[in-house]
């Protein structure tokens, strides 16, 4: 039965933990409904003659999909280690093929074996976001038809993109792979258990590891904080260009070039970090077929060039790459399970505790938050305090007084003392962040 539920949707937006993922749209059988751009991101506009299915209550990312039943849902079981969820095998790899491994934001892995699939007609067309689209500032999600389509696509875009609004616009009949962040690839599954036909057509799911995006007004301030005037518009921007780790670029109608390395620009975050980004507690892509991150290490940083952290999540993925392997498409060197989190503690204690406590501190003050149907079983109080100085630093960041920062204090400055702080920081909170991390366990919370 369908019912017109605009107002639960509208309900989400307004208690501001729509991810922007776009399901709602995508499932609307009236094909009215749209996502706009908003300084938070994509929004859903809600038809007034929408037709959206009650599993919108249990898929939306923003009100409360419960990773818990989802797992024993698809996966059919709990996942041994809740910090990085159901893994098959992990890998160190990379594309051995130059041109998508240069393009790709770290060793191409995501790009090829889309390309890949596409070769072996296992797919009729990818499902990519590719950042340009409307126009250079903006990004969007596309059909890949072809192999060189799904390369001009590669890279990260750390601005949000709703990916879910294409599910109707898919052809019948045709079978497709989508890349999707971690909120998007769960709702996407919740879609395929309840046996939601379009979504069925989705045969793989690949994504990123997702730390944080950024919202849109990032790039404004920065152009602005440069002395760029409104009417010299951007004619390009990559997130991750030249050699790996890359660099943000951006370059404009007067022919003016700013680069700015990957760990320098980081600084944007804590004045312009998502809401979705501090909600979620999923880092690693828990749905996907196949989760792909860098692989920050010294030891790789020093050789460039590209090297991910790459975590397949079902057999048939794991089939497929191995395939790839053996036919010196790709690079890949097993390794243990824990290579999947021991480059990225830092993050995965961001979500898997930070998220927690600040949902729950949302929910304390009376704001809207998820609960995603689980709980760490311990948080240290030292924790709960690391984080009340992250939070503060975050809702200071976003005031106009902390933005003015980006005007008075140079880039180059900001860039260098940002990624000091950060590196400080982090070894300050380290014995905290890590405390008891290895032993991380949930509480599965009751469905009421
Ligand atoms: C918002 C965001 C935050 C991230 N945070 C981290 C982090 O903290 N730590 C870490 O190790 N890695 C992070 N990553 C992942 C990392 O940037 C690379 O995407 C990953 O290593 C895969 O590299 P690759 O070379 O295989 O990808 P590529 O071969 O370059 O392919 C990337 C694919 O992902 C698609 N894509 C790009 N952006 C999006 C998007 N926003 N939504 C959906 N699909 C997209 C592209 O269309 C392309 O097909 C993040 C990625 C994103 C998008």
């Amino acid at each position: 039965m369908s019912v017109n539920i605009s107002g639960f949707v509208n309900k989400v937006v307004e208690g501001k933990t729509c991810t922007g993922c776009g399901l709602c749209v995508g499932i609307d059988e009236s094909g009215e409904s749209y996502m706009k751009d908003s300084k938070y991101g994509p929004r859903p506009v809600i038809s007034n003659n929408s037709i959206i299915s009650e599993e919108i209550t249990t898929a939306c990312p923003g009100y409360e999909l419960n990773y818990p039943e989802l797992y024993k849902k698809f996966y059919k079981q709990y996942p041994k280690n809740w910090l990085t969820g159901q893994i098959h095998s992990v890998y160190q790899g990379f594309s051995n093929e130059e041109i998508i491994r240069i393009n790709g934001a770290s060793g191409g892995i995501l790009t090829h074996v889309l390309i890949h699939l596409l070769r072996t007609k296992r797919i009729d067309a990818a499902l990519v976001v590719k950042q340009g689209i409307p126009s250079p500032e903006k990004a969007r999600i596309i059909v890949a038809n072809t192999p060189d389509e799904v390369l001009k696509a590669s890279q990260s875009v750390y601005i949000p993109v709703s990916t879910l609004d294409i599910l109707n616009k898919l052809e019948s009949g045709k079978n497709y792979a989508i890349t999707c962040l971690p909120d998007q690839a769960a709702a996407l599954r919740q879609l395929q258990v309840n046996g939601n036909e379009k979504s069925l057509q989705i045969k793989y799911v690949i994504g990123p590891y997702t730390g944080t995006a950024l919202y849109p007004s990032a790039i404004e301030y920065y152009l602005k904080s440069k002395g760029v005037k409104k009417n010299d518009t951007i004619t390009s921007l990559k997130w991750r260009a030249g050699e790996w780790p890359g660099y943000l670029e951006i370059k404009t109608s007067t022919g003016k070039v700013f680069r700015s390395k990957k760990v320098y620009y980081n600084f944007l975050i804590p004045f312009f970090v998502t809401n979705s980004s501090l909600q979620s507690m999923d880092f690693t892509n828990e749905f996907s077929d196949l989760a792909v991150g860098d692989a920050w290490s010294e030891k790789y940083e020093k050789l460039g060039h590209g090297f991910s952290v790459v975590v397949t999540r079902t057999k048939k993925m794991d089939n497929i790459i191995n395939e790839m392997a053996g036919a010196g498409l790709i690079n890949l060197q097993k390794q243990e399970l824990d290579f999947a989190s021991s480059m990225h503690g830092h993050m995965i204690d961001f979500k898997k505790r930070g998220s927690y406590i600040r949902n729950k501190m949302r929910r304390l003050i009376g704001k809207k938050a998820p609960t995603f149907g689980y709980t760490p079983s311990k948080v240290f109080f030292s924790r709960i305090l690391v984080e009340l100085f992250i939070s503060s630093l975050f809702l200071f960041g976003k005031t106009e007084l902390a933005r003015a920062v980006l005007f008075i204090v140079p880039e180059k400055t900001l860039g260098v003392m940002f990624n000091t702080l950060r590196l400080k920081w982090k070894a300050i909170s380290k014995p905290v962040k890590r405390k008891s991390l290895s032993d991380y366990n949930v509480t599965i919370l009751k469905n009421d």
